[in-house]
Order: structure tokens, then sequence, then C-alpha cells
């Protein structure tokens, strides 16, 4: 048998799991090609519903989540990924229908992993995870539509893990970026990032119930959805676009069809998990060089096993800032 390894393993019922350290040994990981000796996870907001037991995240218990992890390779059956090879994996059915990166060890499909870009460390890929990958993307979206001429773009959620890496991105590409933030205290943080103003999220409070509000925006990343997202679909400028990822405002949409038809404004749905292969490499590689970006250090944490579950609580309760790097110990 296997040496053992620890795992934060989730227990329970559905909606009412709690998570623990266990030691597991690789004959009890999922079947695949790839063995990943994980040196860091992260933290991120689908995995906090994976590990309070949530049934359309984790159909599964006992579950380890985790839906990101990088390591390096330790068994390998395919030739592409040698031992020794610095790795990275986010997002597929990781951590959700299948046991992810909360693990000393992961095993994987082959085709789900990606190289380490060249420059990057285990410990950036992580900073970044699903969160900074999610942010190019939605990022990438606006570059593809709109030029920093157009005028200024928001970003919903900023101080989260998507949000700041949104507003990074954009203020690096020239973009002038206003955050919308419910933490005002994390104003300067925010200004590192190049933020040039932060709004309390009642800014995008709109009840008038008006089809279109002024056109203030050239373009916008969401990481809320629900009524902030419908008043921001409101204000963005002719022909402007935003980039919807997130729902911890609300997983509904109620609006009219005004912003489209008379606007021309586009909604593009930024999906991570299933993103095909080309383009997740060259995010992957845009994160690498062009598009890197270093947090401040107050938007770095990190934790262990044991510091977990406070921090899946704080992501949960939307009091998270920047991101948190899980130690599999
Ligand atoms: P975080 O919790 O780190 O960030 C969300 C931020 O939104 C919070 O920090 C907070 O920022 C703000 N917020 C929280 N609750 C509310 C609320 N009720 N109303 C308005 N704003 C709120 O999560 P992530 O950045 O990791 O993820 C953000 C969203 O994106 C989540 O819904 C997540 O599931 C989704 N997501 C989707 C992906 C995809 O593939 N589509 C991939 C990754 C994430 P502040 O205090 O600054 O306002």
């Amino acid at each position: 048998m296997s040496p053992a390894f620890p795992a934060y393993v989730v227990e329970g019922t559905p909606h009412q799991a709690q998570g623990g350290v266990r030691h597991l040994t690789l004959d009890q990981l999922p079947a695949g090609d790839v063995v990943i000796e994980v040196e860091w996870s992260g933290v991120n907001y689908k995995d906090a519903l994976a590990a309070s037991g949530h049934p359309g995240v984790a159909p599964h218990l006992p579950h380890v989540p985790g839906i990101d992890c990088a390591g390096r390779v330790v068994q390998s059956q395919v030739e592409s990924l040698p031992l020794g090879k610095e790795v990275l994996v986010t997002g597929y059915d990781q951590g959700a229908t299948r046991w992810g990166g909360y693990s000393a060890m992961v095993r994987t499909p082959a085709e789900w992993v990606v190289e380490l870009p060249e420059g990057m460390t285990t410990r950036q890929a992580m900073i970044y995870g699903t969160a900074g990958f999610t942010a190019a993307q939605c990022v990438k979206a606006i570059t593809d539509r709109v030029s920093p001429e157009a005028g200024p773009v928001l970003v919903t959620g900023a101080t989260g893990g998507v949000g700041v890496f949104a507003v990074g991105l954009l203020a690096k590409l020239g973009y002038r970026v206003t955050a919308v933030s419910g933490k005002p205290e994390a104003a300067t943080l925010l200004g590192q990032l190049g933020v040039v103003e932060v709004l309390p999220r009642e800014a995008l409070a709109d009840k008038s119930g008006n089809p279109l509000l002024a056109a203030r925006w050239a373009a916008a990343v969401d990481t809320v959805g629900g009524a902030p997202l419908a008043s921001l679909l409101r204000s963005i400028k002719h022909r402007g676009v935003v980039a919807a990822c997130g729902l911890v405002a609300g997983d509904r949409l109620e609006i009219s069809l005004y912003p489209f038809l008379l606007r021309g404004v586009t909604l593009c749905g930024i999906d991570s998990a299933k993103c095909p292969r080309a383009p997740r490499l060259e995010i992957w590689d845009l994160l690498a060089e062009a598009w890197r970006i270093d947090l401040p250090e107050g938007l770095v944490h990190e934790t262990d096993f044991d510091g977990l579950p406070a921090a899946l609580q704080q992501i949960l309760a939307g009091k998270m800032r920047g991101r948190t790097l899980v130690r599999p110990t």
C-alpha cells in the first residue's frame, strides 16, 4: 500500500457537510493518467460551496474540494508529462464531481493538466488560480471589443479573487478603472492595483425601473450577477461590453432588451471550468508574461488545512480580500 498523505475531506449530508483532515492513500483517489504532488491550492467561491456539501457542486459525499492545484508530476502514464514536471490544473470537474486539490496528492486525466508556463512558480499559478484565469478571460472579452479610449470601465466585487485580478489587468492594459466594493477600507489596496475611483455597492442599486440609465461605462467585468448586473447593463455606453462570470448577488437577470437593441450592448458569459484547451493555454501564457500581475502583499493570504474552514466561511460571507493559498498540510 502507498504511504498515507493528508487531505481535507468533507463528510455528512447535503448542505450540512463538515470538513476535516483525513489521511488517504493513492488507491483511494479516482482513476487517471497523472498523479501530482500538490504544492499549493487556492480558495474559490465554488470551493466554499463544495465544502458546505452543496449538491449542485459536490453531489457525492465524502468529497475532497479544491478546484485548483499546482505541483509536480510524481506518476505518469503519458510521455508529455514526465516525472518532476511542474504543472497546474484548474477547473474541469476537479473538486466538483471528482476529488480535488485539497489533498497532498491528486490523480487527474492528462488532458486537464497544463504545464507551468516558463517563469511562473506553482505559488504564483495558485495566486491566480481559477480566479485569475477567469478575470483574464473576462478582460480578453473586453480587449477584443473595446479600446481604453472608449471610456471608463467598471469592475464589481472588486476585492474578491476575480475582482482584484480584473481591476489589476484592466489598469495594466491602460483602461481607466472604477471599482464597486462593499469594503471602503480596501480603497488603498485597490488604488495600488490602479483603480482610480471606488464606488459603494449601492451605486448599482437603481430602483427607477427605467429600461436605460445614463450611459457611463464603456465596459465592465461583473462578478456578482443579480440586480447589480441588471443595473450595470442599463448604464453601458453604445457598443459596450459586459463580461459576466459570477452570481454572489443573485442568479437571476431581470432586464428589458433595450440595452441590447438600442445601444448594441454585448453580454459575454464567461465559463472557466470547461474552457477549451487552446484559449486556456493562451490565457496562462498571457498571465505568465504580458499580463503578469503581482498582487500587493495585503491581498495574498496563506492557510493550511486546519485554517480552511475559516477561509471558506470568509469567502461565503463575501469578506475575502484577494486570494488565499492552501498548503496541503
Ligand atoms: P469572492 O468571494 O472572492 O469575490 C466576490 C466579491 O463580490 C466579494 O469579495 C465582494 O467584494 C462582492 N460581494 C460579495 N457578496 C456580494 C453581494 N451580496 N452583493 C454584491 N457584491 C458582493 O469570489 P470569487 O472572486 O472567487 O468569485 C466571484 C464570483 O465569480 C462567484 O460567484 C464565483 O462563483 C464566480 N466565478 C465564476 C467562474 C466561472 O467560470 N463563471 C469562475 C470563477 C468564479 P466587495 O466587498 O469588494 O464588493
